[in-house]
């Protein structure tokens, strides 16, 4: 037992004190609802609540009972402490207004409460992500006020319930993780200042989409598959644990490369991951470690948003792999992916590749 180590709470007071104390006290909240669902998810079958509910949510999937309950946490932890003027969830088809009795605040926190849900009944990883915006001025929040692009987040974060329960936390000055100690409760700062590496041989893709990706996509993913005989000349490792949250989490460790990019599947759907829970706060996390997130055609934290629940393709990880990523959108966007070329060399000189890293 070391004693003196750096808490979450003294990390976020010492972080926020001088300007921003509600800013920590809501920190220290959503910290608190984390060890709650820690606690509820760690039980597993035995809690009695693994499995489906009847009720779908606003995005048409199945909730399951610790879809709403693990909801249920993070609004009962941080309603009542006066920072908040509003909250919205995955699990929440409008903004969650604050009970009466309670005083409002300037900020707005975002959050999908329990990511990777259908993990749970097979004992893999699953996480909660949050983002923290601030309004100019205090009182109820409106639907307008969250629709806010993610350069603007005050901090944002993501808790995984794995072996270990980790905090993973940015305020705008790096990205640090914590590690919940179960004995004393408290979360203590293991990973301050996490670095992503720039180069990486390791990409994460759902490939049973792949007859249904666009051009660029095809040619990274082809190019990574061929390994030391491609374009590439170095063999690659793929992943997919079909959780974002664990994904997110070995990529901000070893490196890496992650895609659910646009596809043509179902056109009123342009991507799969949430704009304003999922891929902003993700994207935050991953810049401020070093790496870059995308959709392929622009930069994540830059999208204006137009809905509360709005999907959108993401790329993200080490910051060479994502480049080259969107490299290959506006090349083929620009038509210069496919030079004209005869025919003996067509082959080849589709994939041509004249910056190899
Ligand atoms: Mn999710
Ligand atoms: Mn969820």
């Amino acid at each position: 037992m070391q004693f003196g180590r750096t808490t979450l709470s003294k990390f976020v007071i010492e972080q926020t004190r001088v300007q921003h104390a509600q800013l920590g006290a809501l920190l220290i909240d959503v910290a608190a609802a984390v060890k709650t669902i820690s606690a509820l998810v760690g039980k597993g079958a035995l809690s009695g609540f693994s499995g489906a509910l009847e009720s779908t949510n606003v995005q048409g999937e199945v909730q399951k009972k610790l879809d709403v309950l693990t909801n249920e946490a993070m609004l009962r932890h941080c309603e009542w402490g006066g920072q908040l003027a509003g909250m919205a969830s995955e699990e929440m088809d409008e903004p969650y207004a604050i009970p009466a009795d309670y005083p409002r605040g300037r900020y707005l926190l975002l959050f999908d409460p329990l990511d990777g849900s259908s993990n749970s009944d097979v004992n893999v990883s699953v996480g909660s992500i949050f983002s923290i915006l601030q309004r100019s001025t205090a009182g109820d929040a409106e639907n307008a006020d969250f629709l806010r692009p993610g350069l603007e987040q005050v901090a944002a974060g993501y808790a995984i319930y794995g072996p270990s329960t980790m905090m993973v936390l940015t305020l705008g000055n790096g990205t640090h993780a914590f590690t919940l100690d179960r004995e004393s409760g408290n979360f203590i700062l293991t990973h301050p200042n996490i670095r992503i590496p720039e180069e990486t041989r390791e990409f994460a893709i759902n490939t049973s989409n792949e007859r249904f990706w666009e051009p660029p996509v095809l040619r990274y993913v082809s190019e990574c598959k061929a390994g030391r005989s491609g374009v590439r000349g170095a063999d690659f490792n793929m992943r997919w644990i079909a959780s974002l949250v664990a994904e997110v989490h070995r990529i901000l460790m070893r490196g890496g490369i992650f895609m659910y990019p646009k596809d043509n599947k179902d056109p009123a759907k342009p991507g799969r991951l949430r704009l304003l829970y999922e891929a902003n706060p993700m994207a935050m996390l991953v810049e401020q470690a070093g790496g870059a997130a995308s959709t392929g055609r622009a930069r994540i934290l830059e999208v204006m948003p137009d809905g509360l629940h709005q999907r959108i393709p993401v790329i993200l990880g080490s910051r060479h792999e994502v480049e080259r990523v969107a490299r290959y959108h506006a090349e083929y966007d620009a038509g210069t992916d496919r030079p004209f070329v005869s025919p003996l060399f067509a082959e080849r000189s589709l994939f041509r590749d004249e910056s190899r890293r």
